[in-house]
């Protein structure tokens, strides 16, 4: 880990969950809207290390190029086609086949879990494309480092959610059913008293109290993983909260393994963390390859923020009943109860969830559409990342996603799209457009993926959603 000594950080945005519905500073002008060169853009999420070629070796991935490794050091990581081949203990084997039903590592698995589980356990930041298993490589990580007979904190794991701090616990817990782990999951509302459970799973502002204030120890600390690791490092994200948990980590324990795994890390992002994370391996998927093919992309253009409603009433919510289960993502808190409200009185049946939700209450709403209970649920991006429910199949931009600037946020884009479609399952996704500003968002993130998004012909055409949906594999 780098010094990481900085200056102050600037005020904390509130993540792609704002309080208020005020439209971003850049308003509706267009030339605000930075667009990088396609060239740029491809450079940005290609695989980096040159300066590193004199001491790397490349791993063979000759059956699927789209990861790209570079490793350090001597050690030679062999790729598994098999979960035997890990040296895994047999509650975790058993945790695998018979508790979570799975035959053999996805791609990520079998290239990440080798570098994460041999001597000397080197840190790795890993890409892979959403849904591909990232969640099991740092839990089967966790499990396989923690010594369980030790009932001391031994491995952290930070996540920028809430909800997906509860989701990685649930993964933990099934995967090591068998190994008598003990975990807990430290998110807001946790009691003051002291840590003993082995694995921790939490949001950063809860994990950094429990750490400074001695709530946690960090002295036996094994292994340290960030899940959306590129939100976590990021300025507009969690970096603050993420430096200081790993500067108390290195403090009080020696050669504690970082790792750090996306489905995205854009250039900034990526040089941040090779320097805040050395000496690692690195695993990166091409820029190119980041379009998510499999799930199809479509844009319908409105007259204006009334034709969206009555497009979601009128077509959407119809096409939603034949189909498994529904995200639509908004902007604000604020349209998203709007919304909800708007709908529920026309009579159709969703929940909405974002940030101002008690926590309860938002636990409450994630498991009903867990079990199905509901099938359309309206949310902000506080869902956007990491929430993993195989039922999806439809997501909704009712609003672009836009960073605070009013440009196009790539990122949460791509980690919209990728609610749809877990692990290789079909997905289609409708991006409402309205306003010229949209129109150049959308333009900005077809240029930016190199995709084309195809056009639905009118937003009233009952046809047309059909047919997207028939060629989605939806229906
Ligand atoms: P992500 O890479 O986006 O974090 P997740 O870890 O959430 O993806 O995994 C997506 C889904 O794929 C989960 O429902 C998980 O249970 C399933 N999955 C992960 N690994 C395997 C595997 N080896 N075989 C079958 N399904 C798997
Ligand atoms: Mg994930």
């Amino acid at each position: 880990m780098a010094d990481l000594d900085k200056p102050a950080p600037e005020p904390k945005r509130s993540w792609a969950d704002e309080a208020e519905n005020v439209p971003p500073s850049s308003s509706e002008t267009t030339e605000t809207v930075a667009t990088p060169p396609i060239a740029e853009a491809v450079d940005r999420l290609s695989i980096g290390g040159e300066d590193k070629t004199e001491e790397t070796k490349g791993l063979d991935l000759s059956d699927d190029s789209e990861i790209k490794a570079v490793t350090t050091g001597n050690t030679i990581y062999a790729s598994a086609s098999t979960f035997e081949e890990l040296n895994l203990s047999q509650e975790l084997l058993k945790g695998l086949y018979s508790e979570m039903n799975f035959s053999k590592p996805s791609r990520i698995q079998a290239v990440s879990l080798p570098m994460i589980l041999t001597p000397p356990y080197r840190n790795l930041i890993a890409q892979a494309h959403n849904g591909t298993g990232k969640t099991t490589c740092f839990t089967l990580g966790m499990l396989g480092r923690v010594d369980m007979k030790q009932k001391v904190p031994q491995a952290i794991c930070v996540c920028p959610t809430r909800e997906l701090a509860i989701q990685n616990e649930e993964v933990l817990l099934r995967l090591g059913k068998y190994t008598g782990v003990t975990s807990l999951c430290a998110v807001a509302g946790l009691p003051r008293t002291p840590i003993t459970a082995q694995v921790v799973i939490g949001t950063p502002g809860t994990l950094k109290r429990c750490i400074t204030s001695g709530q946690l120890s960090t002295r036996y600390m094994k292994i340290l993983v960030f899940d959306e690791a590129d939100h976590m490092l990021a300025e507009d994200g969690f970096q603050d909260d993420s430096l200081r948990i790993m500067k108390y980590i290195e403090r009080s324990t020696a050669n504690c393994q970082v790792l750090l795994f996306s489905a995205t890390f854009n250039e900034n992002v990526k040089d941040f963390a090779s320097k805040v994370v050395k000496d690692g391996n690195q695993l990166f998927v091409k820029k190119e390859e980041l379009s998510l093919e499999s799930i199809k992309q479509y844009k319908v253009y409105c007259p204006d923020e009334l034709a969206k409603i009555e497009l979601l009433r009128d077509r959407i919510f119809l096409v939603a009943e034949k189909l498994a289960q529904t995200i639509i993502f908004v902007r604000t808190r604020k349209s998203a109860s709007d919304l909800h409200k708007t709908l529920s009185d026309a009579g159709w049946s969703c929940t909405a969830i974002s940030g101002n939700l008690e926590q309860e209450k938002r636990d409450t709403l994630i498991k009903e559409f867990r079990a199905g209970l509901t099938k359309v649920l309206i949310c902000t991006d506080i869902l956007a990342r990491g929430f993993d429910q195989s039922q999806v199949n439809l997501v909704v931009n009712f609003d672009l996603p836009v960073k605070h600037y009013g440009g196009p946020d790539y990122e949460v884009y791509l980690h919209r799209v990728g609610r749809a479609g877990r692990f290789g399952r079909k997905g289609a996704v409708f991006n409402l457009i309205c306003t010229e500003r949209d129109k150049k968002v959308m333009d900005d993130i077809e240029k930016y993926f190199q995709h084309h998004v195809a056009e639905i012909p009118s937003w009233q055409s009952e046809e047309g959603f059909e047919a997207a949906l028939k060629e989605a594999g939806l229906i």
